[in-house]
């Protein structure tokens, strides 16, 4: 049986605002914008160095010395040092710049325990917030002010305060200025989601399995039975188009001149708006999702590598343009960013968010567990070979996600579906699912604190 946890309870509560920053001000943030990512590239180029010299000091046996930490407190004494070389970076509030480094410091503690990679250079492209806390910014109904830039920045705000303010950080998307105001909130005790008794006592339709493909962005179980095609906001043939122009337009453009910044900016403009409709619509799936459902069951999908590029072998024809497309309709699919956005609204119902690996959910039949590739007849059609159930292939692979994960969860006895499989074709041993590997994927849904010790993946 494996024990799970709920996430832990709202402590901080949020909201954006558009700004309305003057011609200065503008200057001024994308002035200290600039510093910033001077600062953040300088962590990371001082970092790289250090690990080398603490390795090569490990390999030859010598003690790690005590320079090659780099702790907050230490970076900010380097700071101090680059801002009293350097005029330019003393000009700006230093405030952003410790921020950044307090950043800096959480992305290299988030890489030592395995949650992320290493963090690297950024470029100009790159998004980079400021951060100002308290009382480095102050917040009224109309203005914003920040440390070193004169007089209020407008805000256009519509909705009051949350609690206790405790920062906020101004950012520009490449179009607009917003600023994220971050409130310590009451903490909000996670409840009992409404419908966890009903699944308890054996109604399946309070829990929903999910599966991810290309032909639909999802495909998820509709109550005990059924299943529903959900579409998540690919670009329109008119939008790539559009953006293809526009990269054409540019190209032909001298880098920097009036016409090339007038093509970069109608390109900003368009992915900020595919963006803005991708992330409302995940929004919405996900609420849909926790306030109807006390467990909602995902695919552990490995994204990063299933979209690897093939070789470019010049000449031969090895499916890299077709792959590129397919790669494409994944990544656009959002698949990362819908789990994460479940995982957040399922604080607020209660639900449980549960991932299960992938291997053989499409070749598995939903009704007697039976597993084998002759199950799925063509793209769309699966029939089973045994008990000759036929459903769409995506939906019985959502209900058998769902089946998965209720069986890992305890809910359900195990009836066959989420053991049983064939052999893989080298001799290898599979790893049923009852086994560390399988609950790590389960644990994903704690928060990396409260994950088991045997789960934690390797620094
Ligand atoms: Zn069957």
């Amino acid at each position: 049986m494996f024990a799970y946890a709920l996430e832990p309870s709202l402590m901080f509560a949020g909201r954006s605002f558009a700004l309305d920053a003057r011609c200065a001000q503008q200057r001024l943030l994308y002035a200290e914008i600039r510093r910033s990512r001077w600062v953040w590239n300088r962590a990371v180029a001082l970092a790289r160095r250090l690990r080398r010299i603490a390795v090569a000091a490990k390999a030859a046996g010598r003690p790690v010395p005590a320079v090659c930490r780099t702790s907050y407190p230490a970076l900010c004494r380097r700071l101090t040092v680059w801002r009293r070389r350097r005029p330019w970076l003393a000009a700006g509030s230093v405030v952003p710049q410790q921020q950044t480094l307090k950043t800096y410091v959480q992305a290299e503690a988030n890489a030592l325990a395995g949650r992320a990679r290493w963090p690297v250079f950024k470029k100009r492209r790159d998004p980079l917030g400021l951060r100002y806390p308290l009382p480095h910014a102050t917040l009224s109904d109309t203005t914003l002010t920040l440390a070193k830039v004169p007089g209020g920045i407008r805000l256009r705000r519509s909705s009051p305060d949350l609690g206790a303010l405790r920062h906020v950080t101004v950012a520009h998307d490449g179009v607009r200025w917003t600023v994220s105001v971050c409130y310590a909130a009451a903490p909000v005790p996670v409840p009992e989601h409404p419908r966890m008794a009903a699944l308890a006592s054996g109604d399946d339709s309070a829990a929903v399995g999910l599966d991810f493909g290309v032909v639909s962005t999802w495909t998820r179980t509709v109550g005990a039975e059924g299943q529903a095609a959900v579409q998540i906001a690919r670009r329109s043939p008119a939008q790539r188009r559009r953006t293809a122009r526009l990269g054409r337009q540019r190209s032909r453009r001298r880098k920097g001149s009036r016409g090339w910044w007038r093509s970069v900016r109608a390109e900003q403009r368009l992915q900020r708006r595919v963006a803005t409709q991708r992330r409302e619509q995940v929004r919405q799936l996900a609420q849909d999702l926790v306030r109807d459902h006390a467990v909602v069951g995902f695919e552990e999908l490995h994204l990063r590598s299933m979209t690897a590029r093939p070789r470019d072998r010049s000449g031969v024809r090895n499916g890299r343009a077709a792959k590129a497309a397919l790669n494409r309709r994944m990544l656009e699919g959002a698949f990362r960013a819908t789990v994460q956005a479940t995982r957040w609204a399922a604080r607020k119902t209660g639900a449980v968010v549960a991932t299960t690996p992938a291997p053989y959910t499409s070749q598995t039949c939903a009704a007697c567990g039976h597993t084998a590739s002759e199950n799925r007849e063509s793209q769309a059609g699966f029939r089973c070979q045994r008990c000759g159930h036929a459903a769409h292939a995506d939906g019985n692979a959502a209900h058998v996600v769902r089946q998965r994960v209720l069986v890992a969860l305890g809910l359900r006895p195990a009836v066959g579906c989420e053991t049983a499989g064939p052999s893989p074709p080298d001799g290898r041993r599979r790893k049923p699912l009852g086994e560390p590997g399988a609950a790590r994927a389960l644990a994903g849904n704690l928060e990396p604190a409260e994950r088991p010790v045997a789960f934690a993946r390797a620094g």
